[in-house]
């Protein structure tokens, strides 16, 4: 997957180029392709901002210097998301969909926002990660990344690692241990140590069911109206929970 990410501070985005997504670029998975928008910007000062026609607080983002760096990248008729605390809030299903594109493009804001015509003219689609307002679209747009790459195969080390997840599967992740097996005087539950992959499973499968009842009870209502998919055992350890 290609991400053109336009930003007038690049620097932030080696939060995300390290670690686990740098070594899917070294592979060749995902290339980026950083534009600072200050680049394009015709003014001597390299101004990118001005105020708002009609009043009201901070700065407005300047349409040209954003035309200038979509139209080198030829952008438009592509896929490009504007992150904006107006947009559709980011859920599990929308970054699945992301995750198929081979391209992505992605400006972010900052001040009060961009002039609306770069929104219009490009057709862009608004996103938005959660009800609160940020200074920029920076650590949204890593957010976005970082959820949608890990869903490319071969981005993780292992294969079920995406798909085990909380959320994915419809319900939150059952609780998890490593070594030792008694720490302070708490043990691990003696189920996981046991072997019997199927009562592993089963085990896994309610504690699953009973966090999500407990937590978000929302996932949990639509889980059980889509259950019918469900194998046998799973169903008895789902009407044990209803109970
Ligand atoms: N005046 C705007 C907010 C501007 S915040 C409004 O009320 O809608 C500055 C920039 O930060 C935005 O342009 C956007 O790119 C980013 N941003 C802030 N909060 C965000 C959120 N919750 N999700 C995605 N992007 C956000």
């Amino acid at each position: 997957m290609k991400i053109n990410v336009l930003t007038l501070f690049p620097e932030m985005f080696t939060a995300v180029t390290g670690s686990i997504l740098g070594r899917a670029c070294e592979k060749g998975i995902i290339t980026f392709n950083f534009i600072n928008i200050r680049d394009f910007s015709n003014d001597k000062h390299k101004k990118v901002d001005d105020y708002p026609f009609g009043g009201g607080p901070g700065m407005v983002m300047m349409a040209d210097p954003i035309f200038g760096a979509l139209n080198s990248i030829d952008a438009r008729g592509k896929k490009i998301l504007y992150m904006s605390p107006r947009g559709n809030i980011l859920d599990q299903t929308k970054i699945q969909q992301l995750a198929e594109e081979e391209e992505l493009t992605i400006l972010c804001g900052h001040y009060e926002g961009v002039d609306q015509r770069v929104l219009d003219h490009f057709d862009m689609e608004e996103v938005s990660i959660g009800d609160y307002i940020l200074t920029g679209g920076e650590l949204p747009a890593m957010v976005l990344i970082d959820t949608v790459a890990r869903l490319i195969p071969g981005v993780l080390a292992g294969e079920d690692s995406a798909t085990e997840e909380s959320i994915y599967s419809g319900l939150l992740e059952y609780p998890q241990y490593t070594k030792p097996r008694s720490y302070e005087g708490m043990d691990v539950p003696e189920i996981l140590v046991g072997g019997n992959h199927k009562l592993i499973y089963l085990w896994k499968f309610e504690q699953s069911l009973r966090l999500t009842r407990e937590m978000r009870p929302d996932l949990f209502e639509e889980f059980v109206k889509n259950s019918k998919k469900l194998t046998k055992d799973e169903h008895k350890v789902l009407e044990k929970v209803l109970k």
